[in-house]
């Protein structure tokens, strides 16, 4: 059966954000026509995986594509053997979960499948703080730190996808002997900047940290070192900063003065001299950027696909 929404409004798009902490799930077809939301931890995956398709189920019959933006590592190549997947995550008992394909096989629509940032990068060029534009940078600073880049209009992937968290900055260790909660690194961008390293370095969460707190310009110092081999790599049009941290919208001046200051003049961008308050900026989707970004990866697949069985 064909529903009465489809009838009226032409295709419907499923868009999955599935963080590591939680699962945000939506039908609809952009920013101002939601029909159904959905809210929901990240538990183990079979019991996420069968939340969220129970959630698309009623809207089974009025899909043309479903979007998913994941946590990672993940496979995003379409030619792989293993497309779909949440790879080799730390995650415990997410390593190897085939989410793409358990959603097209319970639903039976074509799936999109990026990285959340990639994601949310998408989202903000098709409807928020990067429309007209075609080169931009979004960057998640919560639970992890990781970045999405758009060039040229496309996103980036290449050998597997940007990894732009894992990324070394200096680091003083007098000033701050904190090692870092990296896995792998230790003291690379995400083990110093990120949420849970915020935590673990002040002992209490960020969200409890007065505004004066030290914590915040160290942060800050971070971020834009980062951000600064981010602009020298890719020289993106716009850098977008979203995740729970950057809640804390006091970070913003900080970082876009340390920005300025790192540069040093160098580039001579007018975005980066008069121009940087809208050059760094949030999201313009707010808290919805990631599940609208998801959204925006299925309107890109479904032109060029049909409904399989
Ligand atoms: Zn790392």
């Amino acid at each position: 059966m064909i529903s009465q929404t489809r009838k009226r409004s032409g295709p419907l798009y499923g868009a999955l954000e599935a963080g590591g902490t939680k699962w945000v799930c939506a039908v609809g077809t952009g920013p101002d026509d939601i029909r159904a939301t959905a809210r929901f931890a990240t538990t183990a995956p079979g019991a996420t995986i069968a939340q969220a398709i129970a959630f698309f189920r009623p809207h089974q019959d009025a899909l043309t594509a479903m979007g998913i933006g994941s946590f990672g590592p993940l496979d995003p190549d379409p030619g792989s053997p293993t497309f779909g997947w949440i790879t080799d995550t730390p995650k415990p008992g997410w390593a190897q979960t085939d989410l793409a394909g358990a959603m097209r096989r319970a639903l039976g629509v074509p799936v999109a499948f990026d990285t959340d940032v990639n994601a949310a990068a998408l989202g903000e060029y098709q409807w928020g703080a990067a429309q007209r534009l075609d080169s931009l940078i979004y960057i998640t600073v919560g639970t992890g730190l990781g970045g999405g880049a758009m060039v040229h209009g496309r996103l980036i992937h290449g050998l597997l996808h940007p990894e732009m968290g894992h990324i070394r900055v200096p680091h003083d260790w007098t000033a701050d002997p904190f090692p870092g909660t990296c896995p792998f690194h230790g003291d690379c961008l995400e083990g110093l900047a990120s949420g849970p390293a915020l935590e673990a370095r002040w002992g209490q969460r960020g969200e409890t940290l007065p505004a004066d707190h030290p914590a915040w310009e160290l942060e800050a110092q971070y971020l834009a070192h980062g951000l600064v081999s981010m602009i020298c790599m890719l020289s993106p049009q716009r850098l977008i900063l979203g995740g729970g941290v950057m809640l804390q919208t006091h970070l913003f001046p900080r970082i876009r003065r340390l920005v300025h200051h790192v540069l040093n003049g160098y580039i001579r961008a007018p975005a980066l001299i008069d121009g940087i308050d809208t050059y760094i900026v949030p999201p313009a989707l707010g808290e919805r950027a990631g599940v609208l970004g998801a959204m925006a990866l299925a309107r890109v697949l479904s032109p060029n696909t049909t409904k399989t069985q």
